[in-house]
């Protein structure tokens, strides 16, 4: 597909919250509390709630994507409990690539989630891959060598232009943001949008990395989206927490809507 402005995006990542029994009606509560034109809305459930959220968003009039949070990097075989990117097809149209949780938690390195990255693609699944640098690396001034890292190691191996018409969509999401209560400022997440752009540039991606979205993720709520929603670099968020919250959904769908329209973005 060719983009000729970027989106905005809002995507909410459930984590490990919600069950196939009430994944559904939460999903639909939020769906209709944020229409807001211009704004792409995705629901990431978890794997077991995807059906669920699916069939109850297939009945809400107003388009809502859903996501998985992860992906197998091998097409099928002999990987218990794990979920292949076909399996996916049919319950998601997007999904969520090197969570900083996965890195941490499940050993995830950029060489394996670059491989994620071709498979979601491979499955016409639109990928956000989740990039950011540990509190630590921050203090040395090492944001942005780190962002640049993830990006050469995970997107360098594939063809730009293949994962720019996927629609690739990148989160900068500082790890010491995470669920902490604690976000960057508006100005370091512009900043570290553009680390990702140049990046991109460099990778080959077309128009120099500028049509790649790029969203803010770390502890977002409906009071803190305005710093990043107002930095022209930032095209949207990735929302944990207060993804769970109809009521700090509809606060952040809505400032991001404000975006939207000052983009003339009103479909
Ligand atoms: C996330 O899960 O990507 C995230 C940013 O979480 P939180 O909003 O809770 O910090």
């Amino acid at each position: 597909m060719i983009r000729t402005m970027r989106d905005v995006i809002v995507a909410a990542n459930w984590k490990m919250h919600t069950t196939p029994a009430d994944a559904g009606e939460l999903a639909l509560v939020i769906a209709g509390r944020t229409r807001v034109p211009g704004v792409i809305r995705v629901i990431c459930p978890p794997f077991v709630c995807l059906a669920a959220v699916g069939r109850a968003l297939a009945g809400a009039d107003g388009d809502v994507g859903v996501g998985a949070q992860n992906l197998h990097h091998e097409v099928q075989g002999a990987y218990t409990g794990e979920v292949s990117a076909a399996m996916l097809v049919g319950l998601a149209t997007w999904v969520i690539i090197g969570h900083s949780e996965r890195r941490r938690d499940a050993g995830e390195t950029d060489e394996l989630i670059g491989r994620k990255l071709g498979r979601a693609v491979d499955a016409a699944l639109r990928p956000i891959l989740c990039v950011g640098e540990q509190l630590e690396e921050r203090e040395m001034g090492q944001a942005s060598l780190v962002v640049r890292r993830q990006l050469q190691g995970a997107v360098g191996p594939h063809d730009p232009a293949r994962l720019s018409a996927a629609g690739l969509v990148i989160a900068y999401e500082p790890v010491w943001a995470i669920g902490t209560g604690r976000t960057a400022s508006g100005a370091d997440a512009a900043t570290m949008a553009g680390v990702v752009r140049e990046t991109m540039g460099e990778l080959g991606f077309p128009d120099h990395g500028e049509m790649i979205p790029v969203l803010y993720g770390g502890s977002v709520t409906s009071s803190a989206i305005d710093e990043f929603m107002a930095e022209p670099s930032i095209d949207g968020a990735l929302v944990g927490g207060a993804s769970l919250k109809p009521d700090e959904m509809a606060g952040i769908v809505a400032r991001a809507g404000v975006t939207a329209a000052a983009r003339g973005q009103t479909g």
